[in-house]
């Protein structure tokens, strides 16, 4: 065999790479791991974490609001944004330093440097200019924000990777998308006391969500004094003397606000990797094509993560990672299982959600059962606030398996998790029947929804 400066060379200190460098090198592995901007990747140093951080932050003033019903008066509040931004930095710092001893602790040889292939074997190391060797390559550069580069005046936009950064929270901003990032982030710069207006190009927000949870969540956005403009689009972005921008939108009208946003999706993060050099395949949006184990079309070089453009989630990559490990050094083959995978959304109210659609189960099934409730959670009571909390049960009728769970409102990010075990297990909603509720709790809902609301035969809704 021929002798290779390292057993495994992982390109990107993000989620993914670092779990299989860390388990790499722990089972004896000589392992180095290269990352050219911060351990912990978008996840930990610009996404999630930093994400949620935030969402905590901009939760406040509605608690505030809601502690009068409860007996509270709160005083003058002011909300800081440098210390909010100094707080995240300091937390994200901690946490990169958590990545970094993982690897450290494990054996891995940290490489602070941009890496790129030059061959089926060789890596250079940028930053240090030099040529490294690897028996076997990981690629886990996961991705970036789509810059928009069509829209003119793109450039002065900024993405969630300034969003971060902003120096001055805004008073105003408008942001373009429907999905995750956009929701998400007009609901913080809502919170935070910034006027916010989402654009979103489709029908309703959150394509591939229940159509329930989008309605439903729309609707509590704009309660809330959000502003959505739905089938719109920017057309041009213009800078003004005074330092603001002019939005111009596709309905001929035009927004002035000091940030605009995009947050239309993320693209693989392949440019000038080397992968052509290598001879690696990518497809149409330059992700890195895998088999079912994650390996290229060159034997020797695997990709998982965002880079692969599979399910661009955190714990997907890192489920990747894991079962990659297994199949290149446990001898245990091992294909990622993309099946029901739960997820969130961070809007305010908040959406967990696994499993089918309401929509795509009345699509794959000849009849299915929906389980449906809609209420004002207990904690509202007192507060007098009148947002609504939705739960879900998708059920095939034939099986009595539960399909899909849907629920917006507090917790329930919480509640996809646990929903996730029993769809995963294939419950069925006898097995929810027979489950004892907890009580008082929102999540009791989910176990006494006793009768369909109503069923959908073959496509058709019939009560
Ligand atoms: P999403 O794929 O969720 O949404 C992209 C949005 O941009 C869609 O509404 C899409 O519209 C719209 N869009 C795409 N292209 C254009 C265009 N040219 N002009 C106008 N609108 C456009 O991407 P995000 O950027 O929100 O997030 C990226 C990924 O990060 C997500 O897929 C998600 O997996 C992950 N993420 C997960 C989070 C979580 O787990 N809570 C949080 C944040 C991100 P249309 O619907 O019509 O296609």
């Amino acid at each position: 065999m021929a002798d290779y400066d390292y057993d495994l060379f992982v390109i990107g200190g993000g989620s993914g790479g670092v779990r299989a460098g860390r388990l790499a090198a722990s089972l004896g592995k000589r392992v180095a791991i290269a990352e050219e901007y911060r351990f912990g990747g978008t996840c930990v140093i610009r996404g999630c974490v930093p994400k949620k951080l935030f969402v905590y932050a901009s939760q406040f003033p509605e608690h505030f609001e809601d502690a009068a019903g409860y007996g509270w008066s709160v005083g003058e509040t002011r909300f800081d944004w440098t210390t909010l931004k100094a707080n995240k930095d300091r937390e994200i710092a901690r946490l990169e330093g958590l990545y970094r001893a993982g690897l450290d602790k494990a054996g891995a040889e940290i490489i602070e440097s941009r890496a790129v292939l030059e061959g089926k074997h060789e890596i250079r190391l940028v930053g240090e200019d030099r040529v490294v060797t690897a028996e076997r390559i990981l690629v886990a550069t996961g991705g970036r924000p789509n810059p928009h580069e069509a829209l003119p005046g793109h450039e002065l936009c900024i993405t969630s990777n300034e969003a971060f950064e902003l120096k001055e929270l805004p008073r105003s901003i408008v942001i373009a998308g429907g999905g995750y990032i956009a929701v998400e982030f007009a609901n913080i710069f809502h919170g935070l006391g910034v006027e916010t207006t989402l654009v979103y190009r489709g029908k309703e927000i959150l394509g591939r969500f229940d159509n329930d949870l989008r309605s439903s969540l729309h609707e509590a956005m704009e309660a809330k004094g959000i502003r959505i403009l739905c089938h719109t689009i920017f057309s041009r972005i213009e800078k003004r003397g005074d330092g603001r921008f002019d939005a111009h939108l596709s309905n001929d009208t035009t927004m002035t606000v000091d940030q605009v946003m995009l947050a239309i999706g993320r693209k693989p993060n392949t440019d000038g990797l080397g992968l052509e050099e290598a001879g690696v395949a990518t497809g149409s949006v330059g992700e890195i094509i895998v088999d079912e184990h994650s390996r290229t079309n060159v034997d020797n070089i695997f990709a998982i993560g965002d880079v692969t453009n599979r399910v661009q989630l955190t714990p997907v990559a890192i489920h990747e990672a894991m079962c990659l490990i297994d199949t290149l050094y446990r001898d245990k083959p091992t294909s990622p299982d993309h099946d029901m995978i739960a997820t969130a959304v961070f809007s305010q109210p908040e959406i967990g959600t696994v499993g089918l659609s309401e929509e795509d189960a009345a699509h794959e099934f000849a009849e299915v059962e929906i389980y449906r409730a809609s209420f004002r959670p207990m904690r509202h009571t007192l507060s007098g606030r009148q947002e609504r909390m939705l739960m879900k049960l998708v059920v095939e009728a034939e099986s009595r398996r539960v399909v899909g769970a849907h629920v917006l409102g507090p917790d329930a990010g919480e509640m996809a998790q646990l929903l996730a075990i029993s769809l995963k297990a294939q419950l069925t909603k006898d097995d929810f029947d027979r489950t004892m509720a907890v009580h008082p709790s929102a999540a009791e809902e989910l176990v006494t929804m006793y009768q369909p609301s109503y069923r959908i035969r073959n496509g058709k809704r019939v009560d």
